[in-house]
Order: structure tokens, then sequence, then C-alpha cells
């Protein structure tokens, strides 16, 4: 909305000067490159002058966040938008199918049995990079994405996740706005990170065009304010996440886990039913998730995650993960018009194939439910075996993705209810609850 005269002249003196500073940058560096029409001015003044939104002082690192122990580190409160936060968080007010129509202007058909499991979609599929961008989480598909947009003035900036100079685990988000420093920010950071501590900085900078890279709970809450950030347009690149951890309980699933926690610098839970670990000196090491010591690492995830049902990533343009393509290969989920433009850029990089599905996942789904609940680990020999085993006859692509999903909505519903049973209704979305009912579920 444009500023009304009366808004005007009571606005205090620093916010008009910065409006007309804003303003002025804009058109200035814009006419620069373009012959622009009056009427496309005449936009610019309409949409550079946003009334200012509402704002209230962030939290500091140490306060406790609104969401108490649910909190997932998103960001949004470490910024003046936590004025937002009671619509806007993930953990007090879930809102995928409101936000889904806004977003994909239609909540996702729970009677399509594709979208009641991935959301809404246009297409999906099986690609990798003929060229692989070393060092990346897989072939790097969303470092590529992210490369292109930036290169071809798509967009000023690029929100994403770097590690601190200590520590290759630790997250520190960035506006990235060089291809060096997108590349600086490939490989998962393995832990919650607060992405959308940054959102002040796009406000401040001016910027207008923006591409976010980011989980489900991070997108749900910059969704929820999508429209104060004062954007031309932005670009939205998800990944699905799971099991996530703070720091100091990563420590505890590489202690744990691996046969040498200090020396990991990538792992990944594969469609094999393995984690698969890599170590700085190039060397790999599997673990089957059957020998996992679910005992010690039930309380390794973040509560966030525990309760957390949006894996797919139901409110990004675009999501890229692995969960549902053959072993080796990336997934994409091309959600809208706008997640079709970010992949059309890159597809002449990509190998791709339609997604295939595979088994059927129910039988292992319903007897891993009570086994986890007990905390049930298999001495590491029939854990191999059962692996090996598994692989051969288990569930492939989509419907991998399915058992994936399955087993974890299940867990998850069962732990809102034991320990926040008053959320329960509200907090699990329609689609989630559809999914855990078909199994049978301990009290
Ligand atoms: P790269 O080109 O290596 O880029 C990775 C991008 O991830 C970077 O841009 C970086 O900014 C961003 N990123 C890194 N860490 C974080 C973080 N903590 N929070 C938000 N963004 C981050 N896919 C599945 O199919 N199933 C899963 O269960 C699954 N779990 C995941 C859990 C986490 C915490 C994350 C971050 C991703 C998960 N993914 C999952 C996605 C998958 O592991 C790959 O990230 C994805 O396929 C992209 O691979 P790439 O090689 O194209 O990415
Ligand atoms: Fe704030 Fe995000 Fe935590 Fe919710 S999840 S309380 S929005 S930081």
């Amino acid at each position: 909305m444009p500023f009304t005269r009366r808004e005007w002249l009571q606005a205090p003196g620093c916010i008009r000067i910065q409006f007309l500073f804003n303003f002025y940058r804009e058109v200035h560096s814009q006419w620069r490159y373009c012959n622009k029409s009056d009427s496309w001015i005449k936009q610019k003044i309409y949409m550079t002058s946003v009334s200012p939104h509402k704002k209230a002082k962030a939290l500091k690192p140490t306060s406790r966040r609104p969401a108490k122990e649910l909190c997932s580190e998103c960001g949004l409160c470490d910024t003046y938008y936590i004025h937002y936060v009671k619509e806007a968080c993930a953990f007090i007010n879930q809102q995928i199918g409101e936000l889904e129509e806004e977003t994909h202007t239609r909540s996702r058909h729970l009677e399509n049995p594709d979208e009641l499991y991935f959301g809404v979609h246009q297409d999906m599929i099986a690609a990798r990079k003929q060229q692989p961008i070393e060092g990346a989480q897989w072939t790097g598909i969303v470092s590529s994405i992210a490369i292109e947009m930036l290169n071809r003035g798509l967009v000023e900036g690029v929100v994403c996740v770097q590690n601190t100079k200590e520590d290759r685990f630790q997250p520190m988000p960035i506006i990235a706005r060089t291809p060096e420093e997108i590349l600086a920010a490939r490989v998962n950071k393995p832990t919650l990170s607060p992405n959308l501590s940054v959102l002040e900085q796009i406000e401040k900078s001016g910027m207008k065009r923006l591409l976010v890279i980011g989980v489900g709970c991070q997108i749900q809450a910059l969704r929820a304010v999508e429209k104060q950030l004062g954007l031309e347009k932005l670009y939205v690149l998800g990944t699905p996440c799971v099991d996530n951890v703070n720091r100091a309980g990563l420590q505890k699933f590489l202690e744990t886990t691996s046969r040498s926690p200090d020396t990991v610098v990538h792992y990944e839970f594969m469609q094999d039913f393995r984690v698969h670990f890599k170590h700085e000196d190039g060397s790999s090491e599997t673990v089957p998730f059957f020998g996992l010591k679910t005992n010690q690492l039930k309380d390794v995830f973040a509560p966030s995650c525990m309760s957390c049902f949006d894996y797919v990533n139901s409110l990004a343009d675009l999501v890229v993960g692995y969960m549902g393509a053959p072993f080796g290969w990336q997934w994409i989920v091309v959600r809208n018009d706008t997640g079709k433009e970010m992949l059309d850029l890159v597809k002449d990089q990509l190998d791709t194939q339609p997604v295939m599905s595979k088994g059927n996942r129910k039988e292992a789904v319903q007897q891993s439910i009570p086994a986890y609940d007990k905390g049930v680990t298999l001495p590491m020999w029939a854990a191999k075996l059962m692996g090996v085993v598994i692989e051969k006859i288990g569930p492939k692509g989509l419907e991998y993705a399915r058992f994936s999903i399955d087993s974890h909505f299940t867990r998850n519903y069962l732990y809102v209810k034991r320990n926040h049973p008053e959320k329960l209704e509200a907090h699990v979305p329609e689609f989630a609850k559809r999914i855990v009912g078909q199994y049978k579920l301990p009290e």
C-alpha cells in the first residue's frame, strides 16, 4: 500500500528520509540499465512505498522463545518480525493448508495419494548433475540453481547457510550476493539453523528480488511474513528435513554412531537403509538403520523435529531432496510455476528420469512402530543382515519416501500426543492424520 498523505505527514522524519533514499537508489540503479516506461516508474513508486509494517524488539539469543521447548530456532525471533510470531511460528500456529492456498493457489488434494504424501505439485522427477559440485551434499542441484538465479539477475541475493570458521557443523546464515558465497554454503549443516535471522538485513538493504533456501519450519514462518518483506519477488527453494538436532545433540549422535566422530564431514540417512558417513580423509563408513542405538538416541532429536509434520517442505516453490529417487539420484518436486521457472534454469546441466515406485512399505512400518517405541536395538550382525535383506526386497523410489514419512509421522504423532496432548488436534495437519490413521499405534 502507498502512503496516504496523512500517513506521510505523520511519519517520523527518519522514515521519510529512508523512504526517499531507498526509492531514489532503486530507480537510479534500474534506470541506468534499462529504458523503462512511465508505467514501470509508477509501478515502482507503488511497490517501494510499502507502509511500514509492525515491528517488535528481537529476543536476545539466550531468551526463551515463544514456542518454548518446541522452538526450532528458525531465526524469526532474532528479528523485529517477532511481532508476527503468534501467527507465523510453525509450532504455535500450524497453518499449512491456508498457506498452501496462498502460495500455490490451492491446498493439496487429499484424495490424490501422491498429493496426500508429497503436497501440491505439478511434476516430480529424479535428477542428478552431469558434473556434480565437489563437496555438495548430493550432486549440488540446490547450489547450481541458486548460482544461475544470481548470475542471470533474477535475484539480488540468496539466503543460505555457511558454517562458522571454528566449526564445520555450526550454521551461519548469510545473504549471498556472489556465486562464491553460495558455493561456500553447499553441503548440509545437520543442525537447527536460524536462517530467518537475516530477514532484517533484507529490508535494510533495499533488496527487491530474493531467493531463500531453507527447510519446512523456516519456510512456514517465512511465508507467513512474506507480505511484510517489501519484496517484488520471493523465490523459495526448499529441502525436505527430518530428525534435526542442536549442536550438542549432533555430537552425541556422531559419538554414538560413527567409528570416528571428529573426522566426519558429511552424513546422510540413505535410501539403502544405512547411514553413510564421509570422513576427512575421503573414506566412507556405513551403519545400518537397524543397528542405531535407538535407546540412547531417543532424546537426541530436537523436540521441534519430533513434532514436525512438514517433512516435504509443502510451501516451497521447488523442493530438492533425495528420498523419492533411486539411490544416487536427487528427488525434485515442482510445486508451482515459479518452481518450474527455477528448475528450467539448470535442466541442461542435469540427467533426469521419471520417478518410480516399487515394493510395499506398510508391514515394515507397522513392525517398526513398537520396536522404535521400546528402543529396541539389534546386535550389529543382525542389523547388517536385515539391512541387506531389506535393501533387496524393501520399498524403493516413492515407496521408500512413503516409508520414511509414515515412520516419522507415526513416531511424531505419538510424541505430540504424549507430551503436548492439548496441541494434538490443531497441530497435526489433516493430511498427516490420514497418513497416521493407516496404522495401529501403542498408547
Ligand atoms: P547443496 O548444493 O550441497 O546445497 C545444500 C543447501 O542446503 C545449501 O544451500 C545450504 O544453504 C542449505 N542448508 C545447509 N544446512 C541447512 C540447514 N541446517 N537448514 C537449512 N538449510 C540448510 N532430503 C531428503 O530427501 N530426506 C531427508 O530426510 C532430508 N533431511 C535433511 C535434513 C537437513 C537438516 C537438511 C539441511 C537437508 C535434508 N535433506 C533431506 C535434503 C538433502 O540432504 C540435500 O540437502 C538436498 O538433496 C540438496 O542437495 P544438493 O547437493 O543439491 O545441495
Ligand atoms: Fe520463534 Fe522460529 Fe522458535 Fe517459533 S520456531 S519460537 S518463530 S525462533
